[in-house]
């Protein structure tokens, strides 16, 4: 941005200010500028921000959800760096900066399957995202193990790998591959699947402490996973899925307008539903 340029009291300004759920922490070096406050101020996106979203292909590989929230949040530095329970804050906060903080949707009673236009409040969206505790560590034996989040980009790279081989899974019982080489192309696909699962959990480790050594690693870690006791492999996943469960957006629970019933709906901030309703 140009300071000399006469124009500047016409460009946008914030319009909000956040505080992140996890206040700054496990960001990369150079990532993110702290404001002294505390709260980053967000700014509402521009035309050529809602252009980025709609390229398709942008947004399925991330990029475009990068662009935008380092457009509109100046502070952040590097997208790829924000820590995963970060995200949902920063999109609804932007969202909010763009659009303003109602969204209205649509929701079906799964009991008498009456249609009804309802309307949510960012706001207390913002209020409810909590940051999971990383500070306590998986005891096991002599060994301690430490977690953290995966960065955004983590957790953009293992979808998108997951995506193309469930994909090919899909594909391959009716393509005309011949029978023999299905079945390598499959087990091929279906072992890489569990490789992307082991290193996502790889990913979410922090470091492994030993009377020995300190390890954090990544590599050694991966391979620690892949040659561990089952029991602590199903200790450390089912502690990194507890991390993960913590930081996301609880469902909304609604009352049917015609029957009463109770019924519980989640919402998505995956960007293209999320802002294309806006529009
Ligand atoms: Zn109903």
């Amino acid at each position: 941005m140009n300071p000399n340029n006469p124009l500047k009291q016409y460009f946008r300004q914030p319009a909000i200010y956040i505080k992140l759920p996890s206040q700054g922490n496990n960001y990369p070096a150079g990532s993110l500028t702290m404001p002294p406050t505390g709260e980053l101020p967000v700014y509402a996106m521009t035309a050529i921000d809602e252009i980025t979203y709609r390229t398709p292909d942008a947004l399925y590989n991330g990029q475009a959800t990068v662009n935008v929230i380092q457009s509109c949040i100046p502070d952040i530095k590097d997208g790829w760096g924000i820590p995963s329970a970060d995200i949902d804050t920063l999109l609804v906060a932007i969202r909010i900066a763009s659009y303003g903080h109602d969204m209205d949707f649509n929701s079906q009673c799964p009991a008498c399957n009456h249609e009804s236009e309802r309307t949510l409040d960012l706001r207390t969206v913002l209020d409810s995202i909590k940051a999971p505790d990383y500070t306590k560590n998986l005891a096991w034996g002599d060994m301690e193990i430490y977690f953290k989040p995966l960065s955004y980009k983590n957790l953009n790279d293992n979808n998108q790998m997951q995506f193309e081989n469930q994909k090919l899974l899909q594909i391959l019982p009716d393509s005309a591959v011949p029978d023999s080489e299905k079945m390598t192309a499959l087990s091929a696909a279906l072992r890489k699947i569990t490789d992307i699962t082991v290193s996502s959990l790889a990913q979410s480790i922090a470091a492994v402490k030993t009377p020995q050594a300190l390890v954090s690693e990544a590599g050694f870690i991966d391979e620690f996973l892949k040659n561990c006791d089952r029991e602590l492999f199903n200790q450390i996943r089912d502690r990194i899925i507890e991390l993960k469960v913590q930081s996301e957006m609880q469902p909304l629970k609604l009352a049917c307008t015609e029957c009463n019933h109770e019924y519980e709906q989640s919402i998505t901030l995956d960007m293209a539903s999320f802002f294309e309703s806006a529009s």
